[in-house]
């Protein structure tokens, strides 16, 4: 059964539906996230499941994975992110175009996990910002679904001005992320 997504908030009468663009865009973003799979371990595999058909990424749009960032609005960040990984991690959201969300996934990716060590990165968000984060080690495919939720709900709700607000350029700033 194929299900349709709801219409935004609008006004609507006999043959007419009105609504506003912010809306509207926010609608086709939400229901078609692209996302980057940047595993790097065991969380890793709770994707796999998530993408299996019993849990079925693709019920919500985002069954087109890229591994491209260029053609992908979400990275997704699961597994231990070693310190000399780091890099790879920024350059590869550096690619990413705008707009663009990032979902950490797992403790490892969210704060270093249980590897307090020298070499393991203790938190993605040292070196790039991320949007949601999913608890757990490792979180089940419906944690993983939740967090894809709650980006959807960003993504459907988020201003079609943010991205270029002072407030926005300066928090990539704080990231030594360059904003043209
Ligand atoms: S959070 Fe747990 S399951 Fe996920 S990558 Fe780290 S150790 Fe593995």
């Amino acid at each position: 059964m194929v299900k349709m997504v709801d219409a935004p908030e609008g006004i609507e009468g006999q043959g007419f539906f009105a609504t506003s663009v912010d809306k509207v865009i926010g609608m086709a973003r939400a229901n078609s996230l692209w996302p980057l799979p940047f595993a790097t371990s065991c969380c890793g595999i709770e994707f796999m499941a998530t993408m299996g058909s019993n849990y079925d990424l693709a019920r919500f749009g985002s069954e087109r994975l890229s591994f491209s960032p260029r053609q992908a609005d979400l990275l997704m960040v699961m597994g231990t992110i070693a310190k000399k990984m780091g890099p790879v991690l920024k350059q590869v959201y550096d690619q990413m175009a705008e707009p663009k969300w990032v979902l950490s996934v797992g403790a490892c990716a969210s704060s270093g996990g249980i590897f307090d060590t020298y070499s393991v990165l203790q938190g993605i968000d040292r070196i790039i910002p991320v949007d949601v984060y999913v608890p757990g080690c490792p979180p089940r495919p419906e944690q993983i679904i939740e967090g894809v939720m709650k980006i959807q709900e960003l993504a459907r709700n988020e201003s079609l001005r943010r991205r270029n607000s002072d407030e926005y350029k300066k928090m990539l700033e704080s990231y030594n992320i360059q904003t043209s």
